[in-house]
């Protein structure tokens, strides 16, 4: 880039478009285009970007584009700089001086504690960035005795074996619900009179379904060793506990231990489910084991009534089990009202039974080895397994963080952090672990990733925790992006939104006798004051997951109401309903849409 000024900015080489951005955030763009010699050009009037970094007065025929005065220049550097109309600007992330240098004398640049999503995406980033990492895992068992290998939560005990187990209820509930009308023919499978499903399940196919995830998830924790090795991160296969803010001890599971030193250390610990509170509570299993149970579970209650109890009840009554929530309040608290009954109403219809405003007060095993189970209304019933899904704790009270003074919050023992910062300017935290993060995986992906960067590659980009898309894997899934309508009507007042929504039949359940009480449904929430901004997008229906990932995207960068309806649809498919949206709420009118 050559200023008239004949000052050759051309002899710093830049070498891509994010460098040359980055020099401007940092050092020019934004100060009237100081130059990195700290010279101020107020004003610019030609500018144009040149083919190479030739020294000397500019030559036309070294200019690969024109850009014009400095307007121009500005809305192309625009181009790149700031999120489209509409969109909240992006503030850069301020970090403390953490005394980091190149000759620090520490074993390593980094270590990461904590070998799960966060952890292992930030370890790997730092290595490619030329950092010195070492990333410790160490698995815990959980109270009933199950462990696992790396990789973290999600691929052992979370969204991998709960999305393959939800896969497989969803098959059987297509081959019981719709295959005969395909005329695929499932003999010894039709509903009966009553509409009920006959089992399938038996025990040794229960054995099969989970031998099978658990060989594929064996698989992964092999690939994900092979990953850190290719990346030159040490692995290290102990627990890491805080001495000094440059120091952990390590135990390995023969109780040796150990120390390592780092300049930097990342804590990506993740969390562990909350047990439950009530007597006898250490007879029910969790998430942690649920994956692995060597026996059928037979009859279940499930008790909580967010994310992960849903999920579970949802996967094991579509493996014809007899299932039963607890729920203490409401399903899915924070998320939308309005969905969250639709998908308790297809849950219900589909055989999953719901106690409503209960806890149980008092977990008692029977002789038979079956759980007698008393609720807080004085109800009781028994049950086979009783799997406890009312939250999760960070996995803190052991890391030694008060040896380090990292500050956490009393109520969940996660990590105060901004910008994944602790209290300990060198010691940093993503992922589940830290306050205010969304728990979820890609999340602590993103998270670990952009941290990375900025300690080892120069940015200065914040994580952004917004708009971030989430799926809920119910029997009827539910995705969403944004605010529910309650939060909007919370923030914006009822008068300053507009809701638009449908419901329609997806086409792939249109034959089946057996889905025409499973209606889908989608809606959006504007702003009707900001050029009718998309403030949330929900779906709840076939591959929610699928549907929701690109509006994401659009969400991202201020969608409004006009875009997503000049949008042209995929037809047939469910996505589209979302992009021709056109009955508002307020107008009264039936939500339940016509045909093609
Ligand atoms: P984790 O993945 O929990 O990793 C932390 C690691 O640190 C663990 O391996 C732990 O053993 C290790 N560790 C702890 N203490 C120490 C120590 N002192 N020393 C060494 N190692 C230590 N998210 C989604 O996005 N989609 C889903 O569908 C989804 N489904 C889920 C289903 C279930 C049942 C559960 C429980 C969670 C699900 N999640 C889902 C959430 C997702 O799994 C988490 O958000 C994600 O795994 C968090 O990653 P993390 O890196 O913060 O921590
Ligand atoms: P949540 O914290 O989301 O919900 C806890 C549930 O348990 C609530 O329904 C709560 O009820 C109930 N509860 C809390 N305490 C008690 C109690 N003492 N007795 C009875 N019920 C109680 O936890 P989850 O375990 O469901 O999920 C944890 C996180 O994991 C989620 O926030 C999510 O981010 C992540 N996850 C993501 C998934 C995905 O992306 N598909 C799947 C699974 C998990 P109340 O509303 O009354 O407080």
């Amino acid at each position: 880039l050559l200023f008239p000024s004949r000052l050759k900015i051309v002899e710093h080489d830049f070498g891509d478009r994010t460098k040359f951005r980055q020099w401007l955030v940092d050092d020019g763009f934004r100060n009237n285009f100081r130059d990195p010699m700290g010279k101020e050009h107020v004003s610019c009037p030609i500018i144009w970007i040149s083919k190479s970094l030739k020294d000397g007065d500019p030559d036309p025929a070294d200019i690969e584009k024109y850009l014009g005065g400095y307007d121009k220049t500005l809305d192309w550097c625009r181009d790149f700089m700031e999120p489209a109309d509409g969109a909240d600007a992006k503030p850069e992330a301020v970090m403390v001086d953490d005394g980091h240098t190149p000759d620090h004398g520490y074993e390593y640049d980094l270590v990461v504690i904590g070998g799960g999503s966060g952890g292992m995406a930030a370890a790997k980033e730092a290595a490619s960035l030329g950092a010195k990492v070492a990333l410790c895992d160490f698995v815990k068992p959980s109270p009933q005795g199950t462990s696992w290998g790396l990789g973290g939560t999600c691929v052992n005990v979370g969204c991998i074996p709960k999305k393959l187990y939800h896969i497989g209820a969803t098959l059987r509930e297509s081959i019981h619900a719709d295959a005969n009308y395909f005329g695929i023919s499932t003999l010894g499978t039709q509903p009966d009179e009553l509409g009920q499903l006959p089992t399938i399940q038996t025990e040794s196919q229960w054995n099969v379904v989970k031998d099978n995830i658990q060989n594929y998830i064996r698989s992964l924790n092999f690939k994900y060793r092979v990953r850190l090795r290719e990346k030159s991160v040490q692995y290290i296969n102990k627990l890491a506990t805080f001495k000094d803010a440059h120091t952990v001890e390590l135990v390995d599971k023969k109780g040796r231990t150990s120390e390592v030193t780092a300049s930097r250390f990342l804590v990506a610990v993740g969390g562990r489910p909350t047990p439950l509170d009530c007597e006898g509570a250490d007879l029910a299993i969790s998430s942690d084991d649920v994956f692995f149970l060597e026996k059928d579970p037979g009859k279940v209650l499930c008790v909580g009534a967010s994310y992960i109890s849903l999920e579970c009840a949802g996967f094991l009554a579509g493996m014809s089990k007899d299932v039963t929530v607890a729920v203490r309040s409401i399903l899915l608290r924070g998320f939308d009202r309005e969905c969250s009954e639709r998908i308790g109403n297809f849950m219900q219809q589909h055989g999953v039974n719901f106690k409503m405003k209960v806890t149980p007060s008092k977990l008692e095993k029977l002789e038979d080895d079956r759980i007698k189970v008393t609720f807080s209304d004085g109800s009781e019933d028994v049950y086979d397994t009783v799997l406890g899904a009312v939250g999760r704790t960070a996995d803190t009270a052991k890391l030694g963080l008060e040896n380090v003074n990292v500050q956490t919050n009393p109520k969940n023992l996660k990590i105060v952090a901004k910008n994944e910062q602790s209290t300990c300017p060198n010691i940093y935290a993503v992922g589940d672990v830290m306050e205010g993060c969304p728990e979820l995986t890609p999340v602590a992906i993103q998270a670990g990733i952009s941290l990375a960067r900025r300690l080892f590659g120069g940015s200065k980009e914040p994580m952004d925790y917004v708009n971030v898309c989430t799926t809920v894997f119910t029997p009827i899934e539910y995705s969403c992006v944004g605010l529910s309508e309650d939060d909007a009507i919370e923030k914006y007042g009822q008068d300053g939104i507009e809701v638009y929504h449908r419901e329609f039949l997806p086409l792939e359940w249109s034959l089946s006798q057996n889905r025409h009480d499973s209606n889908a449904f989608a809606k959006i929430v504007v702003d009707k004051t900001a050029k009718e901004r998309v403030l949330g997008i929900h779906y709840v229906g076939p591959n929610a997951g699928e549907v929701m990932q690109g509006y994401g995207i659009s969400m991202k960068n201020g969608l409004t109401y006009r875009q997503l309806t000049d949008t042209v649809g995929i037809h047939p498919t469910s996505s589209e309903e979302i992009v021709t949206l056109a009955i508002t709420k307020s107008s009264g009118e039936d939500a339940a849409a016509g045909g093609c």
